[in-house]
């Protein structure tokens, strides 16, 4: 675990990584999200777990304004991005994003995608930028894969490579948004395995998941979410193996 505190405990306030109060978020007349408030301390890993449909995605890409909060206010690293004027493209920086789908630039080879970024919107050079992203396919166990493209690559060593990419620009937190959703089964564990890592080594992540057995061995906390509510939230033997509230234990019993 990357924080003294466990998930039992109520999080830090004082180095809040990110700090969501109020947050509701409607498509026109639909509510998605109904009022959430969760903060992620610093170094800390909060999974997210819910039934399609919940709003999970939606929190995710609130953080990174990659939708537009209704009400509410969120605030990463100290900058509150809800506020018409926080220089947004400034807090994307620190936020690292990965998706069910990979997202790769298809006609780049791996070390291109991984260096592109970096070279428009950080402005490093072509050295460091190529050392940074040697550096982050080691990471991902995939160094030798440079001058591969995606296309060559299978689904995991992808998603490995979209991991890699977001972690060359140096982020100070990670969220994932079912990262191994739309991968054959026996290409989960390798993908589980570089996220297991990033946890060890500190990062502050928000994982949406459908992998118990991830959560319960990753995560500090876990967040069940239903319907546009946190329902229920705790340490993962609490939330995962002695849920409280009905819907946790009917959407755990047709998960697990
Ligand atoms: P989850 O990730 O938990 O499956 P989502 O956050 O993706 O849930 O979606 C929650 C609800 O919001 C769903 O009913 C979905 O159809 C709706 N929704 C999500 N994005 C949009 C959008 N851009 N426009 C309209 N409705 C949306
Ligand atoms: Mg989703």
């Amino acid at each position: 675990m990357a924080t003294a505190h466990t998930g039992s405990e109520p999080a830090p306030t004082g180095d809040a990584a990110i700090s969501i109060n109020g947050l509701k978020k409607n498509f026109g007349a639909l509510e998605v999200l109904k009022g959430i408030d969760l903060d992620v301390a610093a170094g800390e890993v909060v999974c997210i777990i819910g039934p399609s449909g919940s709003g999970k995605s939606t929190l995710l890409r609130c953080v990174n304004l990659l939708e537009q909060p209704t009400a509410g206010t969120i605030v990463v690293n100290g900058a509150d991005v809800t506020d018409p004027d926080c220089e947004i493209d400034v807090v994307r920086r620190h936020i690292g994003m990965v998706f069910q789908q990979f997202n790769l630039f298809s006609h780049l080879n791996v070390l291109d995608n991984l260096t592109v970024a970096q070279r428009k919107v950080l402005r490093r050079s072509k050295s460091e930028a190529e050392q940074v992203a040697r550096k982050n396919l080691e990471r991902v166990g995939l160094a030798g894969r440079e001058a591969s493209f995606p296309a060559q690559l299978s689904g995991g060593q992808q998603q490995r490579v979209a991991i890699a990419r977001s972690l060359s620009m140096s982020p100070s937190l990670m969220l994932f948004d079912e990262p191994t959703s739309a991968l054959d089964p026996e290409l989960v564990g390798d993908v589980l395995a570089v996220m297991r890592s990033l946890a060890d080594e500190g990062m502050t992540m928000m994982v949406v998941t459908h992998e118990m057995a991830f959560a319960r061995d990753v995560a500090d906390r876990v967040v069940f979410m239903d319907d546009g509510f946190i329902v229920e939230q705790g340490g993962p033997h609490q939330v995962i193996g002695d849920p409280q509230h009905e819907r946790t234990k009917t959407f755990l019993s047709r998960v697990l």
